[in-house]
């Protein structure tokens, strides 16, 4: 028997980083929006008891180095099911290493379709708990649509979904790790932060464009050299007619926000042809499970 799922990216409305904790975790806000662009999945049982994976993406790890095997384990050990072999087959299309949560949407959606293959054995605050045990950002991806993140990443509110609009986003050749921005934040202290009050209330005004006017990205001003080419991403964007762009999560992805299609056509094909990858998405709302 074969069940699919779809694993939907995510991007960052606006990310801000507070003090380092004592466990060594930053304290983060972040307003957090899944897109339509998602990975494709599916699962199969098998009889050898492994959990593996496969996918269209010779450069990602298939065993539990991969979040979707990881939490195919944490899953199959919560629910207390032993000797059950599971093949994960992935068909990318998230970009790798963008900012985009790829693989912790990989392990939300593993999560949520064994949860239907073993007839909703858990609810959705549960699974979010499981998931706080793959990683960060997967709790937020087993429902996604439009929340604030706070904590780790694992302390979830549902807003008011983000107005209708097309997303250009656009992922340059490079990726950044992730450890590597965050200690760089450990030697120059954030200058500015999002004002993510008032993006809460715009959200809730349905105001897109006193939402874009406050995107913000607290990494953009870390001062790495990588940050010259998402300047010049986010300035192309507001050029073709954006309402904002900004950097998602770590990077190095860049999405800009539109409310005309075809400006967002042409901004995707434009930066397409600059850079390695570019397309057009739009919000996808919650999975309200
Ligand atoms: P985030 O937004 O959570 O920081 P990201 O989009 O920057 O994530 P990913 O694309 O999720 O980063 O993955 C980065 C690394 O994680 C890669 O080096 C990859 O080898 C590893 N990885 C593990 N599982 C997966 C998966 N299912 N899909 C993609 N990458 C995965």
């Amino acid at each position: 028997m074969e069940f699919r799922e779809k694993a939907y990216a995510k991007l960052n409305i606006s990310l801000d980083v507070g003090a380092r904790r004592a466990d060594g975790y930053h304290e983060m806000n972040m307003v957090m929006q899944t897109v339509k662009l998602c990975d494709e999945l599916s699962v199969s049982t098998t009889e050898d008891g492994q959990i593996s994976a496969r996918s269209n993406l010779r450069f990602i790890p298939n065993d539990e180095r991969n979040l979707a095997v990881k939490a195919a384990r944490v899953f199959l050990d919560a629910a207390e099911i032993s000797g059950q072999g599971l093949l994960l087959t992935l068909h990318k299309r998230i970009p790798v290493g963008a900012g985009m949560a790829g693989g912790s949407s990989d392990a939300a959606a593993v999560l949520r379709l064994l949860n239907r293959m073993y007839e909703d054995r858990f609810t959705r605050s549960e699974l979010e708990k499981l998931a706080e045990q793959v990683g960060s950002d997967v709790a937020f991806c087993v429902s996604g649509g439009t929340a604030l993140a706070r904590g780790r990443g694992e302390i979830l509110e549902d807003l008011p979904p983000l107005p209708d609009c097309r997303i250009v986003v656009c992922k340059p050749e490079f990726s950044i790790s992730t450890p590597e921005l965050f200690k760089k934040l450990d030697s120059a202290p954030v200058r500015h932060h999002p004002d993510t009050a008032g993006i809460l209330k715009a959200l809730g005004d349905g105001d897109l464009r006193a939402i874009c006017r406050r995107m913000y990205n607290v990494f953009e001003d870390v001062g790495d050299r990588r940050m010259r080419t998402v300047a010049q991403i986010k300035s192309r964007m507001l050029d073709y007619g954006a309402l904002g762009s900004i950097m998602t999560g770590t990077g190095s992805a860049v999405f800009g926000v539109f409310t005309e299609e075809a400006a967002a056509d042409k901004a995707a094909e434009e930066l397409r042809g600059e850079y390695r990858f570019a397309c057009v998405t739009e919000p996808m709302p919650g999975l309200f499970l």
